[in-house]
């Protein structure tokens, strides 16, 4: 059974090679200086890396024309710059687009471009952050995958690079805005650490991530439009929230113990009452929420008496739910309730005085919508011959 990765400390790889050179685009800026520090160089050589690195995105040091020749040569022998290989991308018919990126030792993930059905200044994009996942939701594609590894900083950030290249943004990530005269604006406005992993699990190559994402100097997110979602790895989100200011995703699927550990293996591990707890405790700014991810399967988790007792266990959250009806795939046993339960649900949980939107399937024919990503790169990498 999958999950148990997890739960028994069983050792995951975080790099496909320990021996090999650092990689400095899994640094953070302070963790760059020191490097550049221990090769000579003064502080401010490590900005102009940093930039090149995350702001333009380049894949070589012979790129970085603003650093002397010398500089670049011994950069080019201390280290290497993790980067992603665009294996395939699939456009569904509302816009949605599935990339599927090759690690350097050939382990397939996949990111998924979501532009906005309402709003065409806002883009959102859903990155991964673990080669296949551990946790084992009985509703999701990539927990049947079980984990591979763990994605560096740099594969995790790398994601966002070539989605910009793909997309035709230049440095910093604008395309030419189709409003006005000459004017740009940002192509990816929001990210969601909701693809394959769990990024918690990853905990310290994803704060890594967060960290350049939204550093000035790197792409710049706003982290009030960063969401890290976890299915509640309880001691992880508790340092995420102490350590950066991204809005947090909880998946929760389930009202009661009995019916989440059916669901989500972690719930054996970490209960309810212990999650919700602790989401209490969550040092939360003005107006920030937290966010409840609820999968809905027909006949098991989507009945009047679980809308009520979702309502009754959030008494009192500052937060908002998320009603995502299930996406069938191959790999999972559940159905999709119809409409009207799905609307029910929602009315019920909102007339408990919780805002609850409905998550409308993206990219559902490209197998690119919440819970299916992983299935077709299953096959896929079982294609890719082995390079590591
Ligand atoms: S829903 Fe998220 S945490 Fe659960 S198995 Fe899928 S990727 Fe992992």
């Amino acid at each position: 059974m999958t999950g148990l990765t997890l739960l028994d400390n069983t050792p995951v790889r975080h790099r496909a090679d320990p021996a090999a050179p650092p990689d400095v685009a899994s640094m953070t800026l302070s963790e760059l200086q020191a490097f550049l520090g221990a090769l000579g160089e003064p502080a401010y050589r490590a900005e102009q890396v940093f930039r090149w690195l995350h702001r333009r995105g380049v894949a070589s040091f012979s790129q970085m024309t603003d650093l002397g020749r010398a500089l670049r040569e011994k950069l080019q022998g201390a280290a290497v710059i993790g980067r992603l290989e665009v294996a395939q991308v699939q456009a569904a018919r509302d816009g949605t687009r599935k990339y599927r990126m090759r690690t350097r030792d050939g382990a397939l993930v996949e990111s998924v471009f979501i532009p906005s059905a309402s709003a065409a200044d806002k883009n959102t994009l859903c990155i991964s952050s673990q080669v296949g996942c551990a946790m084992g939701c009985t509703f999701c594609a990539t927990g049947a995958m079980g984990l591979d590894r763990h994605l560096t900083a740099s594969e995790i950030v790398d994601q966002v690079n070539r989605v910009w290249a793909d997309l035709g943004a230049v440095n910093g990530g604008f395309v030419p805005d189709p409003s006005g005269e000459g004017s740009t604006r940002r192509l990816l406005t929001n990210l969601v650490f909701m693809g394959m992993g769990e990024p918690l699990h990853n905990v310290e190559h994803v704060l890594r991530a967060v960290e350049i994402l939204t550093h000035e100097h790197g792409h710049q997110f706003s982290p009030r439009r960063v969401t890290v979602s976890t299915s509640g790895l309880l001691p992880q989100m508790k340092r995420l929230m102490a350590e950066s200011d991204v809005q947090l995703a909880v998946s929760l699927s389930g009202t009661t113990d009995a019916q989440r550990v059916s669901i989500m293996p972690v719930n054996r591990k970490y209960p309810l009452g212990m999650l919700l707890a602790a989401c209490r405790e969550v040092p939360l700014k003005a107006r920030r929420r937290i966010t409840f991810e609820y999968v809905l399967l027909a006949g098991i988790n989507d009945a009047d008496e679980d809308a009520t007792r979702l309502v009754r266990i959030l008494k009192g959250l500052r937060c908002k739910v998320n009603l995502i009806p299930f996406n069938e795939h191959p790999l999972g046993a559940y159905r999709r309730p119809p409409r009207e339960r799905t609307l029910r649900f929602q009315s019920l949980v909102r007339d408990g005085g919780i805002n609850a939107l409905i998550r409308e399937a993206r990219g559902d024919d490209i197998d690119a919508a919440c819970g299916m990503l992983g299935g077709t790169t299953l096959d896929a990498a079982r294609a890719v011959p082995a390079s590591a």
